[in-house]
C-alpha cells in the first residue's frame, strides 16, 4: 500500500505476514460458487485453485501532526502458540504457523524512519491472537512491551472477555495469548482503558462494533472532508461485502457480528469512504461500490 493521505493524517501498512486459510472452514455456510461469481475482482483475496482465502496480517501506522499511532499488532515473533483444547484444534491449520515464528515486522516499521520509542499509542481493535502479538517482544527470555513509550489502549469488555477465557482449564491457548501479549502491558503500567469518548486526537473516532468479539472497535478517520474506516475484523474477506450476513468461524457472536457488518457495509457502500480492512490482501485499502445486482470491493 502506498502512503494514503486522509487530510492531515497519513496511513501506512506494516506487514507481519500473509496466511492462507480454507474458505469452507472460515465461512461454514459458504458455497464457494460465490467466489466464482465475483472472479473478475476477487483474485487478490482468494486462491481459486486451492479454494483458500488469502489473509494479510498487518498493522496500520496512523501519523497525525502530533502522534504516531499503531492499530493492531498482528501475530508477533517467538510466541508459543502450540495450545491444546477446542480453539486450538479447530484452528490448528493456521495457528501452527503462528508458533515460534519470525517475521520482518519490526524492520518493516523501521523503514518508515521510526524507532520503537517513537510510537505514542497502540490500539488493538480487539484482543484476538492476530491483533495483539507485537504488543510485546521477547528480550532476555522475558516478554516486554515492544513500544516502551506508548500508551496501549484496551477495551475493558475485550480485556474482561480474554481474562475469563484465559482461565478456561480446557483451552490453554488463550492463556498463552493473555500471558505473553497482554499481561506484560498491564504489569508495565502502559495499559489504559478506553470507551467511545476516548480522545485519539482530532479527526479520529472510535466506533463500537461488537459481535466478532464483545468489545471490538472500528476506527474512523475524517480529515479535511476525506473519510476512512479501519474495519478491524468486521470483515475478513471482501466476499462479505457481497454477502454481509456471513460471519466467520472466528466470530464470538455470529448473529451480532452479522448485524454489525450489515449496518457497516450499508453505510460504507458508495460513500467514497476508504476501507482499511485488517485482513484484506494486496494493498488492503479500497472502496465498496454497488454493482448491477451486488456490491464489490475496489482496491485503491
Ligand atoms: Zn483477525
Amino acid at each position: 500500500m502506498k502512503t494514503l493521505n486522509i487530510g492531515d493524517i497519513s496511513v501506512n501498512k506494516i506487514l507481519d505476514g500473509v496466511e492462507r486459510f480454507p474458505a469452507v472452514n472460515a465461512f461454514p455456510e459458504i458455497n464457494t460458487e460465490l467466489f466464482e461469481q465475483h472472479k473478475d475482482w476477487m483474485h487478490s483475496f482468494y486462491d481459486f485453485n486451492s479454494q483458500m482465502l488469502i489473509l494479510s496480517m498487518h498493522s496500520y501506522l496512523i501519523q497525525t501532526p502530533s502522534l504516531n499511532i499503531l492499530i493492531d499488532t498482528c501475530i508477533g515473533n517467538d510466541k508459543n502458540r502450540v495450545g491444546q483444547g477446542p480453539i486450538y484444534k479447530s484452528n490448528q491449520g493456521i495457528l501452527s504457523h503462528w508458533n515460534n515464528r519470525s517475521s520482518n515486522y519490526l524492520e518493516n516499521l523501521e523503514a518508515y524512519e521510526l524507532t520503537l520509542e517513537d510510537i505514542d499509542i497502540v490500539m488493538c481493535t480487539h484482543m484476538h491472537a492476530d491483533h495483539v502479538g507485537w504488543n510485546t517482544r521477547l528480550v532476555d527470555d522475558r516478554w516486554v512491551p515492544t513500544f516502551p513509550n506508548a500508551k496501549y489502549l484496551f477495551s475493558p469488555l475485550e480485556l474482561d472477555s480474554l481474562q475469563k477465557d484465559s482461565r478456561n482449564p480446557f483451552d490453554q491457548y488463550l492463556r498463552l495469548v493473555y500471558e505473553d501479549s497482554v499481561l506484560p502491558i498491564i504489569q508495565s503500567g502502559q495499559a489504559e482503558m478506553i470507551d467511545e469518548s476516548t480522545d485519539l486526537g482530532k479527526d479520529i473516532n472510535l466506533i463500537k462494533s461488537p459481535g466478532h468479539s464483545p468489545g471490538h472497535y472500528c476506527i474512523e478517520l475524517n480529515s479535511k472532508k476525506v473519510n476512512a474506516m479501519l474495519t478491524g475484523d468486521i470483515l475478513h474477506n471482501p466476499i462479505q461485502v457481497t454477502c454481509p450476513s456471513m460471519s466467520t468461524m472466528f466470530c464470538d457472536n455470529p448473529d451480532q457480528s452479522n448485524q454489525t457488518r450489515i449496518k457497516l457495509v450499508d453505510e460504507l457502500t458508495d460513500s467514497n469512504t476508504i476501507v482499511l480492512a485488517a485482513h484484506f490482501a494486496d494493498t488492503s485499502a479500497g472502496v465498496i461500490e454497488s454493482t448491477n445486482n451486488s456490491r464489490m470491493f475496489k482496491l485503491i
